[in-house]
């Protein structure tokens, strides 16, 4: 590797890209009700592109796959992408489908989000197997997934990535039960959050006491790495014997978050996952890479916005130093 693609590993991100409608209202109208709202808010966002926007921003030459509408929120996202110094000639321009999007109604701290997927639903293996996608999917020193576009879509990404020597690492969510076996064994590392991990483990609920055990577990199971982020509460992990991303102790550990005055979480678990990815990717253990991304996802709550709060590897370094 040379030591700039050490310093900027090639980062490949899979998924969705969705423009944000963001609705803040004192009242949540009622059924047949119209009621007056204060703000809207148009926010680029979707769990790939803000995933692929962390990793440039954080020194990642990162490249995004996947697909939006001709429409002039489709443009918006490209643009965003660009001025964060992703590449998005990867992602499909798509003339028979509207770009996804997220209404969100945010109203005293409830909120409530509507899903169009649009573009992002049809998103299907065989657009990952164009020559360049291949290219830059076998060649990424990590291939990061989440699961807002088709499973059959994540899988093939992941299988080709496993034929390269990328480190797939898969963020699953939304929560989806019941991942292929052909997904999960192309795994190297997967970063449930606590819904996502019960989900995963099998279970309805999982209690605070039984976390480590759960992650540890799901570490064996899997021969993966396991990162649970906790909120403000930080994250805890385990490497699985044999994995190819190891930890400096056996078992579950656990990282306390950085104590921050937060301003908007929106985004931080996609902060966390582009950081994790692009550290991992330079090389780093477990322990460093969760660290960084703590890091950079606690810089990430003290901004507006989910792209717009994603910090630089400068930052991140200062606020570690
Ligand atoms: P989302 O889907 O809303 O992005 P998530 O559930 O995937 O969130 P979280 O566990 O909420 O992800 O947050 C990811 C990481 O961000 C945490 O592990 C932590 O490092 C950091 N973080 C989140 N909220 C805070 C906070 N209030 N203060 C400091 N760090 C935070």
């Amino acid at each position: 590797m040379s030591d700039n693609n050490q310093k900027h590993p090639l980062i490949a991100v899979v998924g969705s890209l969705n423009m944000d409608l963001v609705v803040k209202t004192d009242t949540i109208p009622e059924e047949g009700e119209t009621v007056s709202g204060e703000e809207l808010h148009y926010l680029a966002g979707g769990k790939g592109a803000n995933q692929a926007v962390a990793s440039a921003r954080l020194g990642g030459q990162t490249t995004m796959i996947g697909a939006v509408g001709t429409d002039v929120f489709g443009e918006r996202l490209l643009r965003s992408l660009h001025e964060s110094g992703v590449d998005a000639s990867q992602v499909r321009v798509m003339d028979d489908s509207a770009t996804g999007t997220a209404s969100i109604w945010l109203s005293n701290g409830d909120n409530r989000i509507i899903v169009i997927p649009g573009a992002n639903g049809k998103v299907v293996p065989e657009m990952l197997e164009e020559a360049d996608t291949v290219k830059s999917l076998t060649a990424a020193a990590a291939v990061l997934l989440q699961l807002e576009i088709p499973l059959p879509a994540v899988t093939r990404a992941a299988t080709l990535a496993s034929e390269g020597s990328a480190l797939v690492v898969l963020n699953p969510a939304p929560a989806v039960p019941g991942l292929p076996q052909e997904l999960l064994r192309c795994v190297d590392v997967v970063t449930p959050n606590r819904t996502e991990l019960a989900v995963l483990t099998g279970r309805d609920q999982l209690r605070p006491e039984d976390l480590d055990a759960a992650v540890a577990e799901l570490a064996a199971s899997l021969g993966a790495a396991v990162v649970t982020t906790l909120g403000p509460e930080g994250a805890v992990y385990a490497a699985a014997p044999g994995g190819r991303v190891q930890a400096g102790r056996a078992g579950a550990c656990r990282a306390p978050g950085y104590a921050v005055s937060a301003v908007d979480t929106t985004g931080a678990g996609d902060c966390f996952n582009g950081a994790l990815a692009v550290a991992l990717a330079r090389g780093e253990t477990l322990d460093a890479a969760v660290s960084f991304a703590m890091g950079a996802a606690a810089l990430s709550v003290t901004k507006l916005g989910a792209q717009s709060g994603m910090p630089s590897a400068d930052e991140v370094e200062a606020f570690l130093a």
